[in-house]
């Protein structure tokens, strides 16, 4: 689907009238293509002064481990990423510990080369006045950072947190991150990723996807990184981090086109056998992906009362990814809603879940380091007049993960969910232009997002590294300004 005004304010001609009449001008995204690299150009590193492998002190339980900054080195060094710190020794030691060099940034383009990504750990923040550490580090680097930038602010849960002063501290970042992620522009996005003590070495899937154009579209969220628990084990030494699914199998409903034919795309590219599920009415068009992905259709109704049995018929031995995708709108305000538009729509978008995950776990399909994924939208957080029935059936599905995920990781697995935006899809290119024009520029990023945003961002949650990324709920919205 095309976006008229964005291809327009990035031609020559568009751009100078754009700027002439002062108005927005979104750029284009970059995006992940086969063979490309986590992320291409320097990452400048930073984190509040706790000392690094220091003794225990006001900052708590994070603090006493030395914060993230091992860890995050860590990731950098195996993502292959250049380095760039500022001046203080402890992080340049840490650093040079790990093999690395890093070009120091003292406010001026280290090199002349501008810098991709920010990535602060503040994880060892203590109370307020220490906030003030990651204004110092922002403030001299923002303006250096490069078109399509990424900025990643590590924090400790505030739950995980020992003192009040402490948990003031690590909830104010969410304000911190929401709110430059509004400010940036030139396609740069901000996050905030709150780790669980003792949960850094599960850092390496969430620091990947956050840094690279995968997560093209996924701005101004707070991702939670648990402890990997059981599911760890299933992580193979030596994980080839370009077809981390290769010897998997994912079962992806509503395969045949839009977001589900992203879906199912992504996973094949990344290894896994897919098979696609789509209605019998789409027969055909599931029948075309699934042989160009090398994949098995299942021609089924998610609603049917004998799809489950068949479903865990089917991966009796097994499957590692379930993306329940099929979802359907159903418009009409409450008062003009007959029941069975209600009704339709929940049973395809909500019931069905339900009794294709209980069947699945009832006959102990889902294996250990099996990943669920379900897609719910935007509107199941912040309602949408006329969408009473999705609203209702998406935010039920963010309940199902949140309620699910214990469950799951008990069983060495974990269920999460994506909550599309705006996403340029036949159901929105059928929306009246107002509409559709709200939807797109109404967000950071001032356009819609591509399928493929959604499926990339899944493919994160699918990943076999992301063991520690349970009962998350993540818009893929381009920080749209709608909700949350
Ligand atoms: P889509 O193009 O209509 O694709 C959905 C697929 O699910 C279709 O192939 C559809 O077939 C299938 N499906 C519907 N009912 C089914 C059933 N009973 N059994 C099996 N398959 C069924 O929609 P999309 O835009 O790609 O959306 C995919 C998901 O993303 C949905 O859950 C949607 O709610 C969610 N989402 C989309 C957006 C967006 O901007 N596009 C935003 C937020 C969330 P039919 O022809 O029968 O409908």
């Amino acid at each position: 689907m095309s976006d008229p005004y964005l291809q327009f304010v990035n031609s020559p001609p568009g751009a100078a009238i754009a700027r002439q009449l002062g108005l927005p001008r979104p750029v284009r995204l970059e995006r992940h293509r086969l063979g490309d690299p986590v992320i291409r150009g320097r990452v400048l590193l930073g984190g509040s002064s706790a000392p690094i492998g220091s003794p225990p002190m006001a900052g708590g339980r994070q603090a006493a481990a030395g914060g993230l900054l091992q860890e995050i080195v860590a990731v950098l060094r195996e993502a292959g990423c250049e380095l760039a710190t500022g001046n203080e020794a402890p992080l340049r030691e840490l650093v040079a510990q790990a093999g690395m060099d890093a070009t120091v940034f003292n406010g001026e383009a280290p090199g002349g080369q501008r810098l991709k990504a920010l990535v602060f750990d503040a994880s060892t923040i203590a109370d307020s006045r220490g906030l003030a550490e990651m204004h110092g580090f922002f403030h001299g680097s923002v303006r250096q950072l490069e078109r399509c930038g990424r900025v990643i602010v590590l924090g400790t849960p505030p739950a995980d947190c020992d003192s009040v002063r402490q948990a003031t501290a690590q909830r104010a970042l969410e304000g911190f991150t929401r709110s430059l992620g509004k400010e940036l522009g030139r396609g740069a996005t901000v996050q905030l990723v709150l780790v669980a003590p003792d949960a850094g070495a599960g850092l390496a899937s969430t620091l990947r996807f956050l840094l690279s154009p995968r997560s093209a579209y996924v701005s101004g969220q707070v991702i939670h990184v648990g402890a990997p628990g059981a599911s760890a084990a299933a992580v193979p030494a030596q994980l080839d981090w370009e077809r981390p699914q290769a010897g998997r199998v994912a079962l992806v409903t509503g395969a045949s086109r839009g977001i589900g034919e992203a879906i199912a795309t992504t996973l094949a590219r990344e290894g896994a056998h897919v098979v696609g599920l789509d209605v019998p009415a789409l027969a055909d068009e599931l029948e075309q992906v699934s042989t160009r992905l090398g994949g098995e259709a299942l021609v089924l109704d998610v609603t049917a009362a004998e799809t489950p049995a068949a479903i865990a018929e089917r991966f009796s031995d097994g499957v590692d990814v379930v993306v329940h995708n099929a979802g359907v709108t159903r418009d009409r305000t409450l008062a003009k809603m007959p029941a069975e538009r209600w009704s339709e729509l929940m049973d395809i978008n909500l019931s069905s879940q339900e009794r294709i995950d209980e069947a699945l776990l009832a006959a102990g399909a889902i294996r250990p380091g099996g990943r669920i994924v379900c897609v719910s939208s935007m509107s199941g957080i912040a309602g949408n007049a006329g969408q009473t029935n999705y609203a209702t059936s998406k935010a039920g599905v963010i309940g199902r993960v949140q309620a699910l995920a214990g469950e799951l990781a008990g069983r060495g697995a974990t269920i999460n969910a994506v909550a599309p935006g705006f996403i340029e899809t036949r159901m929105t290119a059928a929306m009246p232009i107002p509409i559709r024009e709200a939807g797109r520029r109404m967000s950071s990023l001032g356009q819609g997002g591509e399928p493929v945003d959604v499926a990339e961002t899944i493919a994160w949650l699918a990943h076999p590294a992301s063991g520690a990324v349970n009962g998350n709920v993540v818009r893929v919205c381009g920080q749209n300004f709608l909700g949350a």
